[in-house]
């Protein structure tokens, strides 16, 4: 079904999330359009597909050889460039200002059955619809980090999103062999509402000397058994994700989710974690 609507995908935004979604899209036959707005960044997007590509060859877990994974890749800088897709999902700055206007140009270009997916971490979908002019084909598709490597996705429902929108979303990341669940436009969704306050709380143990950053980060590793402590995967998430996800939650829901003040003036330094090179650790 879902292969009888979509041959081509097209992915906004080239970081660590979009080259991600343009690099699982691509191994599973899809064509797909990957665009940003510079093309350092549509080659940054590239070399971290080529990397993860390469690791996962060496591992012997890909079907086909890399190169032809790649060429099924296109990058571009161009809006236009987006128009033969048959559905788009937006993973660029998680800002909503940036969404709205990503949208409605991509409401301009695309056909108007194409579906717009979004893979924003806290941001509800009803809220970057709401100026479009068909708002039930927008949906989040909510990858999580790294795309090539964890098998969930969560679809997020806003208020004006059809059923059929719904389904092809379920359907899609099935193929792509994700497990989906589902969530209301509710701030944060499942996933974020609980990990945020998670990550926050880890950051402000650290900040007020409970312990060090590593002690706390093996404490919730071997102590609630999760693959990575809160400031390791804060790095890896990308701090100023984490910072502007955190937000989000504090404004929609209060003070409960309040940013704890290492974390903003981490993103203030320019320390964004692993992107960078340096975030509660350093990187090579
Ligand atoms: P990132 O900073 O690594 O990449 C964002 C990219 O978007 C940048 O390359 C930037 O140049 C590009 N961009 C900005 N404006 C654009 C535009 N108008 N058109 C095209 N590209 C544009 O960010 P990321 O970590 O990949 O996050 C992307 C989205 O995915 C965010 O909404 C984020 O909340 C969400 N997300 C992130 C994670 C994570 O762990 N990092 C997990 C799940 C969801």
């Amino acid at each position: 079904m879902v292969r009888e609507q979509i041959d081509r995908i097209g992915v906004v935004g080239a970081g660590t999330m979009g080259s991600g979604i343009a690099q699982v899209a691509a191994t599973h036959g899809y064509d797909v359009v990957m665009r940003d707005i510079e093309s350092e960044f549509v080659e940054n997007g590239f070399d971290t597909i080529d990397d993860s590509l390469g690791r996962l060859d060496t591992r012997g877990d890909l079907e086909a050889d890399p190169e032809t994974i790649r060429d099924r890749i296109e990058g571009t800088t161009l809006l236009e460039d987006l128009a033969d897709c048959d559905i788009v999902v937006e993973a660029a700055l998680e800002e909503l200002e940036v969404k709205r206007e990503i949208f409605a140009d991509l409401e301009r270009v695309c056909d108007e059955d194409v579906m717009l997916a979004t893979n924003t971490s806290t941001i509800s979908i009803t809220s970057i619809a709401a100026d479009l002019e068909s708002p039930e084909r927008v949906i989040g598709l909510h990858f999580m980090n790294p795309v090539p490597i964890m098998e969930g996705v969560e679809v997020v429902v806003g208020e004006k999103t059809t059923d059929d929108a719904t389904e092809l979303a379920h359907e899609l990341a099935e193929d792509l062999e994700k497990t989906t669940w589902e969530a209301d436009d509710k701030p944060g969704f499942v996933t974020n509402r609980i990990l945020m306050p998670w990550i926050n709380e880890g950051i402000r143990a650290y900040d007020e000397g409970v312990a060090s950053k590593e002690d706390i980060d093996t404490g919730m590793e071997l102590g609630t058994n999760v693959p990575m402590g809160p400031l390791t995967l804060a790095d890896h998430i990308g701090l100023d994700i984490c910072l502007h996800a955190s937000e989000t939650l504090h404004e929609e829901l209060g003070d409960r989710y309040q940013p704890a003040y290492l974390l903003k003036r981490k993103v203030e330094a320019g320390d964004l974690g692993k992107k960078t090179g340096e975030g509660f650790y350093e990187y090579e």
